[in-house]
């Protein structure tokens, strides 16, 4: 086994994205691989979605899609960050569905081949990405132009929420979905809510955007409220133990000083790899089923457990997070520790650890 290892269970994401599917109402599901899959591999990752049933693919760069396309996943992808250099000829040509934002933009795309499929983005309040509601009559009226053009075709509108269970957003949205019709377009498929606002908004539209759920973790800060597994596993393997005597100082700036004598163990993984150097102290391990802590700072390239009397061995693995079922800490104990989200101790999960993909 690999020093520092990330174990994916596909079949873990498959489950959890039919257990999704089966508890939401929207005729279909884009499952959201953005970032490596939130940390879990996006190619593989994207496959276990599909295999789960997922109509769709989600990401914000292009690059990203392109990386999906290349190993010839054909399944509809939507992508939705643009800059200047926004490659939209590549973009149309592979079949990638472009979430536009502003006039510009649309005025780029419609410019670029008459193959184009948009969703067009509003703004409902997140108060982040997608055109201002003062803005989307004139957005709207020169995307039917296009449409009746023969320029592009608006296949979607959507948005995103601020807070999980935001009406008034939905309400808005609703109003831009009429506006949008008004004006002659006609989006197949609608969408706002992300896993969050999919658990829990009463009106899920035509299509719903799932990423943290479909990884099996909770878009809230308590439970998700259905069943879902978490699908990532860290460990490291033991590389050093050490008996040392009370008193011996652990890591940078010694904030960890032995109450008495006992072992020490190291573990190679380190904040370059994803974790947080802020759950120093505070980290939860478990290595062969007993619970243990962090001990001292959390370092570029490893971190050191206090194991106390027990009988720890080079060689074995100190598991941080995966499913709390099989009794290891959870990816939200690490993220309480750090005083952060879940999404963000998976999707920082770096490159020098090595993914491992199991069924
Ligand atoms: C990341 C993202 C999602 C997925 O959100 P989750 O909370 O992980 O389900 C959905 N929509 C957009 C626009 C996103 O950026």
């Amino acid at each position: 086994m690999s020093l520092r290892e990330a174990r994916v269970s596909l079949g873990a994401i498959s489950r959890n994205v039919e257990t999704i599917r089966a508890a939401t109402t929207p005729a279909q599901t884009m499952v959201v691989v953005k970032a490596n899959a939130y940390g879990h591999g996006a190619v593989p990752a994207a496959r276990a979605a599909l295999d789960g049933g997922a109509d769709w693919l989600g990401v914000v760069d292009l690059d990203e899609a392109f990386e999906l396309r290349d190993v010839g996943i054909s399944a509809p992808l939507l992508a939705w960050l643009y800059g200047a250099e926004a490659d939209y000829a590549e973009a149309i040509a592979r079949d990638v569905e472009i979430g536009v934002h502003n006039l510009e933009q649309l005025e780029r795309v419609a410019a670029t081949s008459n193959r184009a499929k948009i969703h067009i983005k509003v703004d409902t309040g997140l108060g982040r990405n997608g055109a201002s509601v003062d803005d989307c009559d004139e957005l709207f009226a020169a995307a039917a132009r296009f449409e009746k053009q023969g320029a592009l075709r608006v296949t979607g509108l959507f948005s995103h929420l601020a807070n999980i269970e935001d009406e008034a957003q939905v309400e808005r949205f609703e109003r831009l979905l009429a506006a949008a019709r008004a004006a002659g377009l006609d989006p197949e498929f609608t969408h706002i809510a992300a896993t969050g606002g999919a658990l829990s908004l009463s009106n899920n539209f035509s299509l719903q955007r799932i990423g943290i759920g479909a990884y099996g973790l909770s878009p809230y800060d308590g439970p998700a409220g259905i069943e879902l597994e978490p699908a990532m596993q860290l460990s490291g393997e033991i590389v050093s133990v050490k008996r040392v005597p009370a008193g011996s100082g652990v890591s940078y700036g010694h904030t960890y000083i032995t109450q008495r004598e006992t072992t020490l163990a190291l573990v190679p993984i380190g904040y370059a790899d994803g974790v947080p150097r802020a759950a120093s102290n505070r980290g939860p391990v478990t290595i062969n089923g007993q619970r243990f802590m962090v001990a001292g700072r959390v370092a570029m390239d490893q971190f050191v457990v206090d194991v106390g009397d027990a009988a720890v061995k080079t060689g074995e693995r100190a598991v941080l997070f995966g499913d709390p079922a099989t009794g290891v800490p959870s990816v939200q104990d690490w993220a309480t520790a750090a005083d952060t989200i879940n999404y963000e101790i998976v999707a920082r999960i770096g490159a020098r650890v090595t993914r491992r993909y199991v069924p």
